[in-house]
């Protein structure tokens, strides 16, 4: 599994931060990790980082996943998800939209299956409140 990482210079967490420049004097990045060992934590470093002796600030601002499960889990969504940006799959396009409309059937078949149920019992309960009705009529 190769290293990467991506630079963004979006939601700077200044809170977390207390140096916001490199001994070499660049600004500090936040980027995201995109590593099997620490997939989608952000962290903070030099844009040099590795490439000099004075450009060693590194800081993980996000915490560790808690286990392997959900670091594969992402690591390979971002791999499917990259895999399908650097090559759109137009086959695997249509097959996701089909599969999209067959769950968005079911899940329609599956509320008005609910709606019938909920009549039925609706119906269950007024027979039962009727028949108390009737029994109570006449007992008394
Ligand atoms: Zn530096």
């Amino acid at each position: 599994m190769s290293s990467s990482s991506s630079s963004h210079r979006i939601h700077f967490p200044k809170d977390q931060i207390e140096d916001e420049f490199c001994l070499c004097g660049d600004r500090l990045v936040v980027k995201t990790s995109w590593t099997h060992l620490n997939p989608g934590r952000r962290f903070l470093s030099c844009r040099n980082y590795g490439t000099s002796h004075e450009c060693k600030k590194f800081k993980w601002l996000d915490a560790e996943l808690p286990n392997q499960y959900y670091k594969d889990m992402l690591f390979n969504f971002h791999l499917q998800f990259k895999g399908f940006n650097d090559n759109p799959n137009m086959d695997q396009l249509e097959e996701s939209k089909k599969e999209v409309v067959k769950l968005m059937e079911e899940l329609s078949l599956t509320k008005s299956k609910n709606v019938v149920y909920d009549r039925i019992i609706m119906f269950q309960i007024v027979v039962i409140v009727v028949l108390c009705i009737v029994i109570g009529a006449i007992a008394f």
